[in-house]
């Protein structure tokens, strides 16, 4: 049980807030972005240091609490919050250090994509994260962080430089290639599972401020024609130039003529990072694969890009989201998503694939803990409603569409999109990585304290 008194003595060991039930704040700082997810915890601790970390994780120990922790709270399967136990709440930490000349940031866990872009793009700068502005890097890089950079530069955690982390012990380690270089391989990918990290340093690389972006609409009944074709041609485009597929029912876009709102379409959303006149050119082949409703393309900030799709991702609905990797795509794959696009149990569900071929697939499969270096096509279905009446036929739905290409989907997969039960699935992500997963599992965490995770148990 934990007293008023404890409680009072946490709060003078930290800089940071101690938030209870009962206080004005508690419901706002517990509320993450999948609706579906109401958790109460005993405190949440918005953590200010490395220092305020460790006496979190002290006191938790000390108190039998369960340690969660929040990047920024976007994770699907909602793992930065339990019932009853102790957040490691990191939305005080969010400043973003720039070195222009050497191309590198430093990035604190409570960033989200927003804040870190916004800051690196003052000198013309990115490195790859996520297509959703409001993502945190933190639970983002430790699953891996893919986006439209992947194809030219990686993974987020290809370009990961070293993290700061505290371990369950307390203490304060650096994890690079060369300090603690065991528990820098196993943070990237290996997500939560080792250390709370308390800063990020990031290789950085010239982007924009200007790319050429936007969407390409095709009617749904060309979908197979227009995904064939789409097949066919991303795979001979340079890594500058990326194309994912969107299968949903129109949003009301002002380039989009009305009566197609509300209705399935085709969307292929386009992100050129340089070489503009080659970038117009293929878009233009694009145009042929069919007759398109509508197109909204044209040069403009990175930055804006990168937010482009937050309106359709906003906090507060209810999301179930599942992933394969595809290393082909093949025919019995696109019927699939045809056939699932085409009974879409709310407007805001969504079938996408993302093409990640590129500087990904030259990195060993052992070099860090992420091993999908095969992958090209990431598929992801996302569940997304709002009223808890549609929990039943949302959540089957995007299950039956899971099971349904599962037949065409290669090794691993990405932890990041997992959810929550989907746990035993978690030793087939990290496939032959995952042994020494669990070694280094024994060493930093061996009574598994770190669990709210997809978790990598120590025995
Ligand atoms: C709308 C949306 C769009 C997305 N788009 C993409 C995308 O384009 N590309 C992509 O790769 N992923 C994407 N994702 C998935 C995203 O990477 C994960 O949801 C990720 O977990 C979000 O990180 P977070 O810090 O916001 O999450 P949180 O929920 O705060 O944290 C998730 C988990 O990460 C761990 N964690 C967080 N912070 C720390 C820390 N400081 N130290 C140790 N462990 C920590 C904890 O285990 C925690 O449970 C998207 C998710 C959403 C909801």
């Amino acid at each position: 049980m934990l007293t008023e008194k404890t409680i009072e003595q946490l709060g003078k060991s930290l800089n940071g807030e101690v938030i209870k039930p009962g206080d004005s704040n508690y419901d706002e700082s517990r509320k993450i972005w999948n609706a579906m997810i109401d958790c109460k915890p005993a405190l949440i601790v918005q953590v200010t240091s490395a220092d305020d970390v460790s006496s979190a994780i002290k006191f938790a120990r000390t108190n039998k609490l369960d340690i969660t922790i929040r990047g920024a709270g976007h994770n699907i399967a909602g793992n930065s919050i339990c019932d009853g136990g102790l957040m490691i709440d990191f939305s005080a930490m969010k400043k973003v250090r720039v070195d222009k000349e050497k191309k590198i940031a430093l990035v604190e866990p409570g960033a989200t994509l927003k804040e870190f872009d916004g800051e690196a793009q003052k000198y013309g700068l990115a490195t790859p994260v996520g297509i959703n502005s409001t993502t945190g890097i933190a639970g983002l890089t430790l699953g891996g962080g893919f986006g439209w950079l992947t194809r030219k530069h990686g993974f987020t955690i290809d370009n990961l430089l070293s993290a700061e982390v505290v371990t369950v012990d307390g203490k304060k380690l650096k994890a690079s290639e060369k300090e603690n270089a065991d528990l820098f391989w196993a943070i990237r990918g290996g997500g939560g599972n080792f250390g709370v990290v308390t800063q990020f340093e990031f290789k950085l690389y010239p982007v924009g401020p200007e790319i050429l972006a936007g969407l390409l609409v095709f009617p749904f009944k060309q979908a197979k024609s227009i995904l064939k074709q789409y097949r066919d041609f991303i795979q001979t485009t340079p890594p500058e130039f990326n194309v994912w597929v969107v299968m949903r029912k129109a949003p009301p876009l002002p380039f989009l003529p009305e009566e197609v709102h509300g209705s399935e379409v085709v969307v292929l959303a386009i992100c050129v990072v340089t070489d503009f006149d080659k970038g117009e050119k293929l878009i233009e082949k694009m145009r042929g694969f069919g007759e398109p409703v509508g197109e909204h393309i044209g040069r403009m900030p990175y930055v804006n890009w990168q937010q482009a799709f937050d309106p359709l991702l906003t906090p507060g609905a209810r999301n179930y989201w599942k992933s394969h990797n595809f290393v082909e795509l093949k025919d019995g794959a696109m019927d699939s998503m045809i056939e699932y696009a085409g009974k879409l149990p709310s407007p805001q569900c969504e079938i996408f694939i993302g093409y990640l071929e590129g500087k990904s697939n030259s990195v060993p499969s052992n070099a860090m803990a992420y091993p999908s270096r095969d992958l090209k096509y990431i598929l992801n279905v996302h569940g997304r409603w709002d009223d808890a009446k549609q929990d039943k036929e949302c959540i089957n739905w995007a299950r039956d569409f899971f099971n349904a290409t599962s037949k065409f989907a290669s090794a691993g997969a990405y932890v990041n999109f997992m959810t929550e039960e989907e746990n035993e699935r978690v030793a087939k992500a990290y496939g032959p990585n995952y042994d020494r997963l669990v070694q280094i599992k024994k060493k930093y965490d061996p009574n598994n304290l770190l669990r709210h995770n997809q978790n990598i148990k120590p025995a």
